[in-house]
């Protein structure tokens, strides 16, 4: 673990994220768990460090093979959606990528199962959460169309990359009282991300929160 710069310096030192968290506030996320463990986290470590001079900008940034690391904003309105009423114990992610939104949700489930379809990027997520500490957080390289059946049933789910529809599979998968959270929509048309909370065995409340720009499902 000595070898993480994790401290970070210049663009990527303490100030340059109480800079990020700041802008975060002005674009109106609220919780202030949230604020206070994405000021921690060393984005800069989650990407290439040829990018890690912007890890502390509000933006998307290439993690290689075609994917992005999302936006700080997106994360920490995710994140604020998926803890809305009561704080979820047993959450799902799909679309590990970069490991960042793990960290994020890390801080407050109790467990974290998370699933990568892209294998050098599980295995490199996988290595760098184990790396900065994290122990309830279990990476697994899987297509999440089907979702990760072996710890089902969750209180949450969330999905980081985009599907056409919400995947029957991952709502199966949810605890009647819970939550998925998703952007949904085609790759070139606006996606909205959206809220569904099961409401019954076959029921469920839909909510769309706001457009959203997403890699799509593969
Ligand atoms: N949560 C990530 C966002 C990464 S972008 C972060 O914080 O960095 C979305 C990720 O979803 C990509 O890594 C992509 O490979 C992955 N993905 C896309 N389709 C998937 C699928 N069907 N199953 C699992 N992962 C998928």
């Amino acid at each position: 673990m000595s070898k993480l710069d994790i401290e970070g310096v210049g663009m990527t030192s303490q100030r340059a994220r109480d800079r990020l968290i700041q802008e975060l506030e002005q674009k109106s996320i609220k919780h202030s768990g949230i604020l206070n463990v994405m000021r921690k986290i060393p984005r800069h470590l989650f990407m290439d460090t040829a990018f890690a001079t912007r890890a502390y900008e509000d933006t998307a940034l290439p993690i290689g093979h075609g994917q992005t690391i999302s936006q700080p904003y997106t994360v920490a309105k995710m994140t604020e959606l998926l803890l809305e009423g009561s704080t979820p114990e047993y959450v799902l992610e799909i679309g590990t990528g970069s490991g960042y939104q793990a960290a994020v949700l890390g801080a407050f489930v109790k467990e974290l199962h998370t699933v990568e379809i892209i294998e050098p990027l599980y295995r490199r997520s996988r290595d760098l959460l184990y790396d900065l500490g994290y122990r309830n957080i279990r990476t697994h390289r899987s297509d999440g169309n089907w979702g990760w059946a072996q710890a089902a049933p969750y209180d949450a789910i969330i999905a980081t990359a985009a599907p056409d529809e919400v995947p029957s599979e991952l709502l199966g998968q949810l605890k009647i009282g819970g939550k998925l959270v998703i952007p949904v929509g085609k790759q070139n048309s606006a996606q909205m991300l959206t809220v569904v909370e099961k409401t019954g065995e076959n029921s469920w409340d839909k909510k769309m929160a706001e457009a959203v720009q997403f890699v799509p499902f593969v």
